[in-house]
């Protein structure tokens, strides 16, 4: 969502005349788009803030946008003498205004932005989250949500599309909330709409809830050629006291359910979850119900994170961070050590087969790769393909992270 933003930042400037650099010391202007799920980020900002001061100078402006902005305001410009504008995310106007203000000298003429477009485009369908997990900081920063309507979506997917994207990423804090306020329709009625739009050969999106997800939109996953057959559903932990200390609204039963259709729709789906291990209280036993269930539904990919308590939230402010730092550490080192061994067997089952793979970009040996309907990455070797094309690829090896292979005769 960070890298959207950014982008729709960033197209602003440029339609108004202004030039990226990857050169600070050439730069007016510098903007720092922040992320403050987990205190390490927070404390990034600030970092960059302190190193900002050697450069900064009357002509230059120092912005800051993005979650940290609610969280902390304009406290910042107090902490951070040097720092002259904190804009509010998705509200770029007055920010922009105040630029032309300070920066009258003439522009150059508006870049094109046509070209700019990647091959995979995002798109943001919901901001904010009207959940209160109690771990979680992101209703408080990015608000209640607020939908965007299906033409406005469906008008940014043409765009990008005429733009030379191939893929679009729907994306919300909880995707599958998504009510059309104009014509009520939900997330599945979304992705069957912007499937259709022509040119577009893979629609992706995310994050998905297990209390939100409708079944319905497994089936419509499931008949689509298009719809990428991957779900993002983070599970956060298998044992139902903690699940419930954590105000997620489901039981491990109810994210079984849901696995064992969406497998049985779709035996091959790319599955993605998010645990979080040492939350408040979480003994032992709780831990392993974790570990069992991670035995159990083997993911393809698992994003651990220890708990760390952040202010402002329920968890945070509440109740003690009582699991010590050490023994986080352990129950996080066996769960990737298990992580470790189970995607491996998830990537190997792809040796042998033929996989559609969307060319999206090359690597740092110059090879082209993409991803395949499960979301998995490709490397494609020894072939001429163009970025964008849509290759099927024979697999030939694989790692944990990512497969490797050739064209398929
Ligand atoms: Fe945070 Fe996701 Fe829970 Fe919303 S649903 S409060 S974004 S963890």
């Amino acid at each position: 969502m960070n890298l959207a933003d950014s982008e729709s930042l960033a197209r602003q400037l440029l339609a108004a005349g202004y030039r990226e650099t990857p050169d600070i010391e050439r730069a007016d202007i510098a903007i720092l788009n922040t992320c403050v799920v987990r205190q390490a980020s927070e404390d990034k900002v600030y970092s960059k803030l302190h190193e900002l001061r050697r450069w900064k100078t009357a002509d230059r402006t120092i912005a800051v946008t993005g979650c940290i902005v609610r969280k902390e305001g304009e406290a910042l410009r107090e902490r951070f003498r040097h720092l002259d504008a904190v804009v509010p995310i998705g509200d770029y106007e007055p920010f922009l205004a105040d630029l032309e203000a300070r920066y009258d000298y003439a522009m150059g003429e508006p870049l094109p932005l046509a070209g700019r477009t990647g091959i995979s485009h995002f798109v943001n369908v919901i901001q904010g989250c009207d959940h209160n997990c109690t771990f979680c900081i992101v209703p408080k920063v990015r608000g209640r949500e607020v939908h965007v309507p299906l033409p406005s979506v469906l008008a940014e997917c043409r765009k990008a599309v005429a733009e030379g994207a191939r893929e679009v990423v729907l994306l919300g804090q909880n995707v599958d909330d998504y009510r059309d306020p104009q014509g009520g329709g939900g997330l599945a009625a979304l992705v069957r709409e912007v499937e259709s739009i022509p040119g577009l050969k893979r629609v992706r999106f995310m994050t998905s809830h297990p209390q939100d997800l409708e079944m319905e939109l497994l089936d419509v996953m499931a008949a689509s050629a298009v719809i990428a057959q991957e779900l993002q559903l983070p599970v956060q932990s298998g044992d139902d006291l903690i699940l419930k200390r954590m105000a997620r609204g489901y039981k491990v039963e109810r994210y079984r359910e849901i696995v064992a259709r969406a497998r049985s729709l779709m035996p091959d789906l790319g599955l993605y979850t998010d645990v979080i291990v040492g939350f408040p209280g979480e003994t032992e036993e709780q831990f392993l119900n974790t570990r069992r269930l991670m035995e159990e539904i083997e993911f393809d990919v698992v994003h651990l994170a220890q708990y760390s308590p952040r202010p402002g939230t329920h968890a945070g402010d509440r109740w003690p961070d009582d699991v010590p730092a050490e023994e986080k550490r352990r129950r996080i080192n066996e769960l990737l050590a298990l992580q470790r061994e189970i995607a491996g067997r998830r990537t190997a089952r792809w040796v042998g087969r033929n996989v559609e793979v969307l060319v999206e970009r090359t690597d740092e040996l110059g090879r082209p790769y993409g991803r395949n309907r499960q979301g998995k990455r490709v490397v494609v070797r020894r072939a001429p393909v163009q970025l964008g094309e849509m290759v099927d690829v024979l697999v030939e090896a694989a790692s944990p992270g990512q497969l490797a292979g050739s064209l398929a005769a």
